[in-house]
């Protein structure tokens, strides 16, 4: 399948890098307003290639996008000193109005995958200008978070990272929900499989874990200016379940009907991810303040949109 990535900056490139070390795709494309950033990424990327799956690399302007199966979206707009959030958002819609235009005229048959942030408003924001049903535009929405949830816990139980079953639900930021109460190890619920691992997983134990996950991208953004290798991972890993039809169950945001008493709004949920997109979306066990958390994320990503549709 060919891949094009249109924003060919650390979340693209790192994307493209992933997809290619994995063979997730027999070709990635880079678009970029700058051209010479996107044939640069295509060139340093191309070179890993001989260690790593067969991928063909190629760069340039939309025309390169014909025949891609999945068009990923990591454009982004930086925010001015002292511009609001909404006044970012209306500008970056802009931007994602003339991408996406292009993007379906020349790949008309692409599956939208949306990474640029705040990734929930932004996958809305690509439904509404591609026209293409909900499920076949995917925002990457919390599939990091949940991939940072499982890390930590797997690291405080001393278990694989794999076999830890887990979501982080709602929106990609802040007001995001951990879904402890039904956070599994192998098939045992974590409280059962603490006792007998021997390990305790108490309200401190939890707390440091929620921050762990929640300020994640604060403290990478302190360190290196921006988070891009977990995304970058993530995207590859949905690439390959919307490739092979996997039908993958993965916490990913699509614009939605109802979600915890909010009507229509993108939000991550567990969904069964394959090749015509997002095929089902699966109702979470949660507990009801679990419940209420989601209620308030979904309503708070809401309101921010207020004014932009
Ligand atoms: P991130 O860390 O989210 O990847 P970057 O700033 O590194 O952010 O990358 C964003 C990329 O998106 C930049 O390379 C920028 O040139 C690109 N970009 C911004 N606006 C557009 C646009 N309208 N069309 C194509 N690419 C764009």
């Amino acid at each position: 399948m060919k891949v094009g990535i249109v924003g060919a900056g650390m979340v693209g490139s790192a994307a493209g890098f992933a997809i290619a070390m994995r063979g997730a795709a027999s070709e990635v494309v880079f678009v970029d307003r700058n051209m010479a950033l996107a044939r640069a990424q295509q060139e340093d990327i191309h070179h890993a290639v001989p260690f790593a799956e067969g991928c063909r690399l190629g760069a340039g302007d939309y025309d390169c996008l014909a025949g891609a199966g999945i068009v990923i979206l990591a454009a982004g707009v930086a925010q001015k000193p002292g511009e609001s959030r909404l006044s970012l958002l209306a500008r970056n819609a802009d931007v994602f109005a003339e991408v996406i235009g292009k993007v379906r005229a020349h790949a008309p048959e692409a599956l939208l995958v949306v990474a640029s942030n705040p990734v929930d408003i932004m996958t809305e924001v690509a439904q509404r200008a591609s026209g293409l049903p909900p499920e076949r535009v995917i925002g990457t929405g919390t599939l990091l978070d949940t991939a940072r949830f499982r890390t930590l816990v797997a690291g405080h139980l001393g278990v694989s990272s794999h076999s830890v079953h887990g979501f982080v639900l709602g929106e990609h930021g802040d007001s995001e929900v951990l879904a402890w109460s039904s956070a599994r190890v192998g098939a045992e619920p974590l409280d059962r499989i603490a006792v007998q691992l021997g390990v305790e997983i108490t309200e401190e134990v939890r707390a440091k874990i929620d921050e762990g996950v929640r300020r994640a991208a604060y403290r990478i953004i302190e360190g290196k200016g921006a988070t891009w290798y977990g995304i970058g991972a993530g995207l590859a890993r949905l690439v390959l379940a919307i490739r092979d039809d996997q039908r993958a169950v993965l916490s990913l945001s699509i614009r939605t009907p109802h979600v915890a008493g909010v009507e229509d709004v993108a939000v991550s949920l567990p969904r069964v991810v394959g090749a015509a997109g997002v095929v089902s979306t699966l109702v979470p066990s949660l507990d009801p303040p679990e419940w209420e958390a989601l209620h308030r994320s979904a309503a708070l990503l809401k309101d921010s949109t207020k004014g932009l549709w």
